[in-house]
């Protein structure tokens, strides 16, 4: 049996759909790569507050995990407090910090979580976070998360999975619990 060299490549990722599990998906390919030395950045889109869980379980994983948050909470509900134009500057920023760091060759995997969901709000523009994807260095991999993800990101994606719902307990009124939601 010949020996072959194993081919690395960078992939683009993409985790969508509506049932639960996108942003968990992304933090587990953490702990996989962590456990290769490898270096991951994850910027936060939309929400300004990271739950505690993942926030504390992330510094366990350094220095290989790092996090930013660069959103300005829940866009449109209730307690939204924030101008639309708030959300939209703090969005933008949030990708071209996406882009600083996708280009500053520091790191193996980058995650942009809930992207699709700011794209979707109409904060970001899709050409603007396609072009991004374009850019990409080759060795790295670009993990985009958040539900509803755009046809055109969905084309030029490598791998591309959907939750789907099948059943969450929000349904019967169980509200969200400790080391599962949050
Ligand atoms: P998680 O962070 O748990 O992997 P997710 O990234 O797939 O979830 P988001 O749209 O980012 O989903 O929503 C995050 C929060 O909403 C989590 O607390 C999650 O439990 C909850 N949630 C996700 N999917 C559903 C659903 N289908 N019904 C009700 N709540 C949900
Ligand atoms: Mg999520």
């Amino acid at each position: 049996m010949s020996e072959e060299k194993q081919e690395t490549r960078g992939l683009v990722i993409v985790y969508t759909g509506h049932g639960k599990g996108k942003t968990t998906a992304a933090l587990g390919m953490c702990i996989r790569a962590a456990g290769y030395k490898k270096k991951i950045k994850i910027i936060q889109f939309i929400k300004g507050t990271w739950k505690y869980g993942e926030m504390d379980g992330i510094k366990l994983l350094e220095p290989y995990v790092e996090m930013e948050q660069r959103g300005k909470g829940f866009v449109g509900i209730v307690d939204d407090k924030e101008d639309i134009s708030t959300h939209i500057r703090a969005a933008e920023e949030a990708l071209q910090y996406s882009r600083e760091a996708m280009n500053s060759g520091q790191y193996d995997h980058l995650i942009l979580d809930e992207i699709n969901v700011a794209i979707n709000l109409k904060l970001i523009k899709v050409e603007d976070v396609v072009q991004l994807i374009q850019e990409k260095p080759e060795q790295l991999h670009l993990i985009l998360t958040g539900r509803d993800a755009p046809q055109e990101i969905i084309d030029i994606a490598d791998l591309v999975t959907e939750m789907r719902e099948i059943k969450h307990p929000f349904q019967k009124g169980i509200l969200a619990q400790q080391g599962v939601d949050y």
